[in-house]
């Protein structure tokens, strides 16, 4: 490999020592993360799925340092966190889900941020789970504001997602990548049951507690 080759591979790919979470140069593992980060994590156990869900499974408990991890990986665009955030997604067998549904982003926000995080982390899934995508299955109808209270959020939410007819009888897993009150997958389940879906699931990196 000639230097301008290996110069530009460097700057293609980020740095192979890089900790994803505390963003230091470090001897990082296959997952990512560095001796000290991999006891910081704690790993989210069976938490409650939001209402209108059939079962949630979530990787890791939310934390402060994930939230810096979401903020690179969302805000700055850091594509390259996809993996290593969708490691933490399971599937349980016993769902037997037949499609993935990234929970949609309003196109306005889409058009801001040029990506949807939860479809690039539903790809991964899709590839080692060999469960097909269908984004078409739920759109965003209007654009949401982040809210603070848990109340008004809901509010801000009701009728915020369509589903398609094909939902119907299928059994369903929402992709996304991080739950706090859960009001939105809980929105996303009520317009895709009442296209007819016949099982809605969630699976996310990490689930704060509620
Ligand atoms: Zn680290």
């Amino acid at each position: 490999m000639d230097r301008t080759h290996e110069l530009l591979l460097s700057l293609a790919s980020p740095p192979p020592h890089r900790c994803f979470l505390c963003d230091r140069e470090s001897l990082v593992g296959e997952d990512g993360l560095c001796d000290e980060c991999r006891r910081t994590l704690k790993l989210a156990i069976s938490p409650a799925p939001p209402e209108g869900l059939d079962g949630l499974t979530a990787g890791l408990r939310y934390c402060d340092e994930l939230g810096s991890v979401f903020f690179r990986f969302k805000v700055m665009e850091r594509r390259d966190y996809t993996p290593f955030l969708a490691q933490f997604i399971s599937i349980p067998e016993e769902w037997r889900a037949e499609i993935l549904v990234p929970v949609p982003l309003h196109w306005l926000r889409l058009y801001r941020r040029t990506y949807n995080q939860s479809f690039l982390l539903s790809e991964y899934v899709s590839s080692r789970y060999g469960i097909p995508i269908c984004q078409e299955l739920l759109v965003r109808t209007r654009p949401t504001r982040q809210q603070k209270f848990a109340k008004n959020r809901r509010k801000g939410l009701k009728g915020a997602f369509r589903a398609a007819p094909e939902c119907q009888g299928r059994s369903i897993i929402l992709i996304d990548d991080v739950v706090t009150s859960g009001t939105t997958l809980s929105e996303c389940a009520r317009a895709l049951k009442k296209a007819g879906a016949y099982r809605v699931y969630a699976a996310c990196v990490a689930c704060s507690d509620r």
